[in-house]
Order: C-alpha cells, then sequence, then structure tokens
C-alpha cells in the first residue's frame, strides 16, 4: 500500500517533468557529474584524443545514426572518441528496464506480471547497485533519489502493462534482442544493430519490429517545439533494422515505437508500404539518409577539426559538459576553464580568482582545498550544481 502511494506522488512528479521548468533544473542536475574525479578523466581523455588523428567508425549501428543526427559533437565524444561519460540513471534505467522486458518472455504466461517485473528490475539492480553507487560520482547522492528513481522505473512497467499485456498472450515474439546486419553498397559501410522485438502476427505471420523507449513520448511533451522531428529520428532507427530485416528475405510489415514513460505507454507505429513499388521508395529512401549521415561524418573526419562537429541545443547532452573540458580546454587553459565554470552554470568566473581566493570559499562551504587550480575551479562548479540542485523545486 505505501509503495502504491508513494507510486502514486510519483506519477505527479513524471507529470511535473513535462513543465519547462523541470528541463531547467535538469541542465543543473546533469551538471552535478562534475565531480573533480569525472572531470579530470574527461579533461585527460580528450586531451589525448585530440593530438591522435580522427578515424571512421568501423561500422554504423541504427543507435549511432541516430545519435549523429541527434548531435554530432554527442557522436565525437561517445562514439569516436569514447569519452568517459558518467552514466545517468536514465541510461541506467533504459538499460536495466530493456533486459527485464526481453526475459519477461522467459516465463510462463501466468508469470508475467507487473509484480514479476518489479521484482526483476530489483533484482538486476541489486546485482549492479554497489557499483553504480561507489562510482565517481555516485549514481544517486541519496537514499531518496534511488527510491524515487526505482518508483518511477516500476511506474514504466505498469504503463507496459495497461497497454499490452504479456500474460494473455499465447505466443511470445518472433525474436528478442536480436542482431541484424546490413551493407550500404557503394559506400562500404556496414551497419550492425540489435533489435528490441520482433513480433508475428499469429494469423498472417506479418513482422513488426518493436522498439522500447523508457522515456515519455516527444508529442505528449508540449514544450518541445520538435517533437515530430524527434520522433522521426526515432522511427529512422527501426527503418534501419527494418532495411536490414528486407535484405536478408524478412520484409516487416510495420515498425512501433513504444513509449513507456508519462502517464502512460504510448505507440508510434508507422506502416512499411506494401507495394513493390512504394517499398522500393521507402528502402531507397532509408539508404540515402544512412549515405547521407556516412558522407558528413566522412567529410568531418577527413576535415579532421573537433570542434567542426555542431553541438545541439538539448540542454541536457553530454556534449554541453564534455565540451569545456574534451574539446576547448588546454591543460590549465583559463578561457576554457572560464567557460566550465561561468558559461555552464552562470555562477561567476572562478578561473579569475586567485588560488587563495579560491580556497577561501572552498573553505567557507566545507569543501577541501587540495589540488591544482583546475580542481579548485571544478570543486566550486561541481558544487554549485548540487546547491542549484538542492534548490530546484
Ligand atoms: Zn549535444
Amino acid at each position: 500500500m505505501l509503495a502504491l502511494l508513494v507510486g502514486v506522488r510519483f506519477g505527479a512528479a513524471l507529470q511535473r517533468s513535462t513543465a519547462p521548468r523541470f528541463r531547467a533544473s535538469r541542465t543543473v542536475l546533469r551538471g552535478e557529474s562534475l565531480t573533480t574525479g569525472a572531470t579530470a578523466a574527461i579533461r585527460a581523455a580528450g586531451a589525448t584524443k585530440r593530438r591522435e588523428p580522427l578515424r571512421m567508425p568501423a561500422r554504423l549501428s541504427p543507435t549511432a545514426a541516430s545519435t549523429f543526427l541527434d548531435c554530432e559533437q554527442l557522436f565525437l565524444f561517445r562514439n569516436l572518441w569514447r569519452l568517459p561519460e558518467p552514466p545517468s540513471p536514465a541510461l541506467v534505467r533504459g538499460s536495466l528496464a530493456h533486459s527485464v522486458l526481453e526475459h519477461v518472455w522467459d516465463a510462463p504466461r501466468e508469470e508475467r506480471t507487473t509484480d514479476a517485473m518489479e521484482r526483476d528490475f530489483r533484482e538486476r539492480w541489486r546485482r549492479q547497485r554497489a557499483g553504480y553507487l561507489g562510482g565517481d560520482p555516485p549514481l544517486f547522492e541519496t537514499l531518496d533519489a534511488e527510491r524515487e528513481w526505482g518508483l518511477g522505473s516500476f511506474a514504466l512497467f505498469a504503463n507496459y502493462v495497461a497497454f499490452e499485456d504479456p500474460s494473455a498472450r499465447d505466443r511470445g515474439p518472433a525474436a528478442v534482442e536480436e542482431w541484424c546486419e546490413g551493407e550500404l553498397a557503394g559506400a562500404g559501410v556496414r551497419v550492425v544493430g540489435k533489435l528490441d522485438r520482433l513480433d508475428a502476427d499469429d494469423a498472417t505471420g506479418a513482422l513488426t519490429i518493436v522498439d522500447y523507449k523508457t522515456g515519455a513520448a516527444p508529442s505528449s511533451k508540449s514544450y518541445l517545439r520538435n517533437a515530430a522531428d524527434l520522433e522521426d529520428r526515432a522511427l529512422f532507427q527501426l527503418r534501419i533494422y527494418a532495411w536490414m530485416l528486407e535484405r536478408s528475405g524478412r520484409p516487416v510489415e510495420s515498425l512501433r515505437l513504444l513509449y513507456l514513460g508519462g502517464g502512460a505507454a504510448t505507440p508510434v507505429d508507422e506502416r512499411v508500404p506494401a507495394g513493390a513499388d512504394d517499398r522500393a521508395a521507402y528502402f531507397a529512401g532509408v539508404e540515402a539518409d544512412l549515405g547521407a549521415v556516412w558522407a558528413r561524418l566522412d567529410a568531418l573526419v577527413e576535415g579532421g577539426d573537433p570542434l567542426a562537429f555542431a553541438s545541439c541545443d538539448r540542454k541536457w547532452c553530454f556534449c554541453h559538459v564534455a565540451r569545456p573540458l574534451a574539446l576547448e580546454a588546454d591543460g590549465g587553459d583559463e578561457a576554457a576553464d572560464t567557460a566550465a565554470a561561468g558559461g555552464t552554470h552562470g555562477n561567476g568566473n572562478y578561473s579569475a580568482l586567485t588560488v587563495a581566493d579560491l580556497k577561501d570559499r572552498l573553505r567557507d562551504r566545507g569543501l577541501r582545498v587540495s589540488g591544482k587550480k583546475t580542481d579548485l575551479v571544478d570543486r566550486l562548479v561541481a558544487s554549485d550544481a548540487t546547491l542549484g540542485a538542492a534548490a530546484a523545486p
């Protein structure tokens, strides 16, 4: 009963999360990851990578293609440079929830319940918890934050079962977590990715690709002016899977994005055209889009300038955290530190202060005063972020 009540309260929090104001506070929360250790690791990795020539990846996944379209700079940091990106609660939730949704089909019908899914989630989290909580930064600062995150994750399963009861289905999906492969002729791009789920219609055998999203549907977030654009990019990933399956002789009839966050599960469906000509044009479009991604990436890599990778305007994106550290900073470069200290949080230009002043401020806040000047600045910025988060609604 208690869990239910808290769950309801958490549901209200989810509703609020669609308001622009919450987005603003997320920016600050994301900045919380700027502990001294994490910033030093990103800074060091960036310094190393900037000295190496850029190289094309050996292959492209549908997820990577979509990351590139969302934010070229994030693609650089995550896919090419593999910077040490601190895990976020949303990413860890997504990964655990996908595992639970994958394995729900292993159980006999009557055991495919929300209770069982919650148990499975809890068990998976219990096995990984120590690693995340002992990380730098820890995934959660407080037990309350961890608990709220857990309840929010349970809400995904309630939404899922309300939308599509897995215990009501006699047969499970045709495939879960299946690897697919394709080659883009001409460009010589190898595309490899793992799809969440492939359903076969009981009567006709027609195939549907199902992809779980653990966030809310972009279209339900009224403040997002580019919701249709975001949805289209998410569908782009599924079109790539459909293209790979088509090439391997398993034609797909439809695509489904299933958003499990927010107040209720929301499907976004797209039918792959059935007529031969329309179908050929549809997949030619997918190939053209993929080819365009590859060509743009190739031009950036060839150009050799990491600064040419465009950043995005999504405030929560890792690019805003990593850019001042990995791309613009150069050892103890003052300008970059200024950007890190003042640019991100608007909390004053710490780099302009003397080391003695910085130590005074740290002492005032009861924080450590050891380390180089950049460490002191980083510590103050991280402290600002934490204070900001605590003050946020
Ligand atoms: Zn970005």
